[in-house]
């Protein structure tokens, strides 16, 4: 089983829900890919300490000038991220910028003023959790972003399945519906979209849900917040409407937070509270289709 826990917004609990999901299927081989490059955090919800190994992706290009430039300037006008500057009577480039594009080496009168080199991007990191083994990207600042990294990262959960350290695959996407989202869903058996029940939360998860879609992917709904906004009925509107059944609603409390302060998952720190008995709930559909 290849499940993906995605939705279109930022800020709706979902890594908080995944990180509870994988601790009550634990004992069902799970390998968790967090693959929000950009913001991971699945890591600090397993109070992740040590990692067992990190890496370097190279997957980004980055200009350097060299002293033969004659700061004429050329480049400047190339440069549409203007990562290209003038200091002490020389061309520069802010590395944070460049995209490494090539332009202003394509049009540089200089010949090997420029050079175009392969450059860091990110790092791949991997820890066994007391919840199973666990793989996680971070993009480095300003680094372009892909669906390259989470790629990688599926591939080495794929591996630990090979070799038997784990049974199932669960990722925790990235927000919105750009490359990373596009790599967690490839090869997925099943999508979990979380929403929250405001009239944006239900936009972003419109598109989400159509990505999936557009993948073949079977999706369920979790509502989470439930109750912070009475009287909408936006989601469930949403899912009658396109039948998409609604697997659980957790409903908004204060144990969310007092968990996430305190680096454990809700259903360890707080079982018996009303949003960790709703994820259990939920945990047992879930645990239906290993
Ligand atoms: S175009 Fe080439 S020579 Fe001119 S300022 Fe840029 S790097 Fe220097
Ligand atoms: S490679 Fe592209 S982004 Fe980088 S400095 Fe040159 S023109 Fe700008």
């Amino acid at each position: 089983m290849d499940l993906v826990i995605a939705s279109g917004k930022g800020g709706v609990g979902k890594s908080t829900f995944t990180g509870s999901l994988i601790t009550l299927l634990k004992d069902y081989g799970i390998a968790a890919v967090d693959a929000d490059a950009e913001a991971p955090n699945l890591h600090l919800v397993f109070n992740v300490q040590h990692w067992n190994e990190e890496r370097e992706v190279i997957a980004a290009h980055t200009a350097t000038i060299n002293s033969s430039c004659i700061n004429c300037g050329v480049c400047d006008s190339v440069c549409i991220y203007e990562a290209i500057y003038e200091a002490d009577g020389q061309r520069r480039i802010k590395e944070y910028l460049c995209e490494g594009c090539g332009a202003c080496k394509a049009v540089c009168p200089v010949e090997g003023a420029i050079e175009i080199s392969p450059s860091v991007s990110g790092w791949i990191r991997t820890a066994f959790t007391p919840y199973g083994p666990l793989v996680s990207a971070e993009l480095d600042v300003g680094k372009p972003n892909s669906g390259k990294l989470v790629t990688e990262e599926k591939n080495i959960a794929k591996e630990w399945v090979k070799e038997g350290k784990a049974k199932h695959i669960i990722v925790d996407a990235a927000a919105g519906i750009g490359c990373q989202v596009i790599a967690s869903l490839s090869g997925a058996n099943k999508a979990i979209l979380i929403a929250e029940p405001t009239p944006s939360s239900l936009s972003d998860l419109m598109r989400a849900y159509y990505l999936t879609q557009h993948f073949r992917i079977e999706s369920f709904l979790v509502i989470n917040k439930d109750g912070i906004n009475p009287g909408y009925n936006g989601l469930e509107k949403f899912a009658r409407e396109n039948g998409v059944e609604i697997l659980g609603r957790i409903p908004y409390h204060s144990a969310v937070p007092k968990s996430l302060s305190s680096m454990r998952p809700l259903v360890e720190f707080m079982p018996e509270s009303p949003p960790a008995r709703e994820i259990r709930k939920i945990a047992e559909v879930v645990r239906g289709w290993l």
